[in-house]
C-alpha cells in the first residue's frame, strides 16, 4: 500500500487471528484494512499441522490446579466454541479445507496415559462424552504404531489443510469488504486517537488497531515481544504412499499427537502422504539436515517407513507464553492484541479474532476472560532465548532416546 489511507480499524498480520478479526469486524459494518508483511497465511497459519483439537495446550487437570474448577471449565467451553466456530465458518463461507474428523491423543508412557485419562474424566464430569478411551492394543491397531500405551480419541474435532483454511478466511473477509494489503509491513504504531500505523511505503490512520503478528512480531511492539518465546517447528511430507503401506498406518482418516517429549503430530493427506510434525528449532535457523532430523522422528513412530522417501520439509514460527495459554488484551483503549497460542491456534486463534472484533464493536466475555490473566515476560530475556531453545531441543531428543532404549518405544 502506498500513501495515506483512513479506516475504522487497521489489523496487522493475516494469519488466523487477523483474518478472523477482520472478517468479524467487517461483518459488523466496519471499514477494515488488513496489512500483511508477506502473503495471507504466510506465517504459522499456513504452515501448521492442521490439527483442530479440543482443550487448550494446558490440559484440564493442570488448569483446575492452577486456576480452580470454574476457570478450567471456562477454558474448556472456549475450546468447544472454537471447534463449533470452525464448522460454522466453513459452512457459512463455503470454505473447503479438506476437514477430516478424528483426533487421537496417544500416550508413550503409563504416567502420560494416566494424565490423559484424568483429563478425560474431568471433561466427562461436564456432561459430555466426546472422548473414547483406547487401551494399548486398540491404540496400536488404530495408530499403526507400536510405541503407544493408550489413547483418547474424539471425532467432532479433526484435521485440515491449514493454508486452504487461511485462504478461505481471506476470501470471506474480502467478500465482507475488508481491504487486504499483502507485502505491506507495519513498522510503527503511534497510539493516539485516531492511531497511526506507519508502513514501509505509507500510513494508515484508524480508530482501532489490532495486532495479530504472533511469533513474527519482532520489534513492532517490544513489551509484547518480551512475553512470547518464538520457536520454530518443522514438518515433513513423505512421498505418496502405496495402498499397502498406507493401510499399515492410521486407521480411517484421523490425526494423532503424542505425549513424547518431542510431541509428534501427524496425519495423512487426501493424496496419501504422511505429514509428520516433530522437530523444534530456532527461528530463522533451520537444522543443518532437516530431512535427516524429520526421518528420525518418522522412524521412531513408524519403524516400517524406514525406506519411504521424504518429498517436502518446511517449518514455521509459533509463539509460546510462560503460562502456555493465549495472551490477549489491550495495550491502550484502542490497541488490542492476541498472541502466544503455544502450538494450539488452529481452533483458538480464529475464535480469539472474533473476540477481538466483538470487544471493539460492543463487548466480549471471551475477550474479558482471556484478558484477565496476567502474562509474565518469558524468562531469560532476549539473550537467553536461543540457548534455551538449544538446551530444550537437546533435552527432548535425549529423553526420547532414553525412553526408546529403556522401554523399547
Ligand atoms: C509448524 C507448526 C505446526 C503447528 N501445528 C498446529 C496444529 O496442528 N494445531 C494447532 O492448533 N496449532 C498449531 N500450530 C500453531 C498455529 O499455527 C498458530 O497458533 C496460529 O496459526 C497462529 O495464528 P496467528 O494468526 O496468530 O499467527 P500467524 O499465522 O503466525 O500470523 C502472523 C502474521 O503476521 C504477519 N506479520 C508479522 N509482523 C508483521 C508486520 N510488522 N506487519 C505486517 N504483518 C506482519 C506475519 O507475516 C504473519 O503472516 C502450529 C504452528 C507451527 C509453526
Amino acid at each position: 500500500m502506498e500513501g495515506q489511507k483512513r479506516f475504522d480499524v487497521c489489523v496487522i498480520g493475516a494469519g488466523y487471528t487477523g483474518l478472523s478479526a477482520s472478517l468479524h469486524l467487517a461483518a459488523q459494518g466496519l471499514d477494515v484494512a488488513l496489512v500483511e508483511a508477506h502473503r495471507v497465511g504466510w506465517g504459522a497459519s499456513g504452515r501448521n499441522g492442521g490439527q483442530l483439537g479440543y482443550g487448550m495446550t494446558v490440559m484440564q487437570p493442570e488448569l483446575v490446579r492452577r486456576f480452580g474448577a470454574e476457570a478450567a471449565r471456562r477454558f474448556w467451553d472456549i475450546s468447544v466454541e472454537s471447534v463449533e466456530l470452525f464448522h460454522h465458518l466453513c459452512e457459512r463461507h463455503s470454505i473447503d479445507c479438506d476437514f477430516r474428523p478424528g483426533t487421537m491423543a496417544c500416550a508413550t508412557t503409563q504416567s502420560n496415559l494416566d494424565h490423559l485419562l484424568r483429563h478425560a474424566d474431568i471433561v466427562e464430569s461436564y456432561g459430555t462424552d466426546i472422548y473414547r478411551r483406547l487401551d494399548a492394543a486398540s491404540t496400536r491397531e488404530t495408530s499403526g504404531s507400536p510405541i503407544y500405551t493408550g489413547a483418547i480419541l474424539s471425532y467432532r474435532a479433526g484435521h485440515i489443510n491449514p493454508l486452504k483454511y487461511a485462504f478461505g478466511l481471506a476470501r470471506a473477509a474480502e467478500k465482507a469488504g475488508v481491504s487486504i494489503f499483502e507485502g505491506t509491513r507495519a513498522i510503527d504504531i503511534q497510539v493516539a486517537e485516531p492511531a497511526k500505523v506507519s508502513l514501509e511505503t505509507g500510513e494508515i490512520t484508524a480508530d482501532y488497531v489490532v495486532l495479530g503478528c504472533n511469533g513474527y512480531l519482532q520489534a513492532l511492539n517490544k513489551s509484547l515481544a518480551k512475553r512470547i518465546l518464538p520457536v520454530n517447528n518443522y514438518q515433513a511430507a513423505t512421498e505418496v504412499l502405496d495402498e499397502e503401506t498406507r493401510n499399515t498406518l492410521l486407521k480411517g482418516e484421523i490425526c494423532i499427537w503424542d505425549t513424547s517429549n518431542s510431541v509428534h503430530y501427524f496425519r495423512l493427506t487426501p493424496d496419501n502422504r504422511l505429514v509428520m510434525g516433530c522437530s523444534i528449532g530456532i527461528p530463522g535457523r533451520p537444522p543443518g539436515n532437516l530431512e535427516r532430523d524429520c526421518r528420525r522422528h518418522i522412524n521412531y513412530v513408524y519403524p516400517n517407513l524406514r525406506d519411504v522417501k521424504i518429498d517436502y520439509t518446511w517449518g514455521g514460527t509459533l509463539a509460546g507464553t510462560r503460562s502456555r495459554l493465549p495472551d490477549v488484551g489491550r495495550l491502550a483503549p484502542n490497541l488490542l492484541y492476541a498472541q502466544g497460542y503455544t502450538g494450539h491456534g488452529v481452533g483458538i486463534a480464529p475464535l480469539v479474532g472474533k473476540y477481538l472484533a466483538n470487544a471493539i464493536c460492543a463487548e466480549s466475555d471471551g475477550f474479558e476472560f482471556l484478558g484477565s490473566f496476567d502474562h509474565k515476560n518469558v524468562l531469560g530475556g532476549r539473550f537467553l532465548r536461543t540457548p534455551s531453545i538449544i538446551v530444550y531441543r537437546l533435552m527432548t531428543n535425549t529423553r526420547d532416546m532414553l525412553t526408546r532404549r529403556l522401554f523399547g518405544r
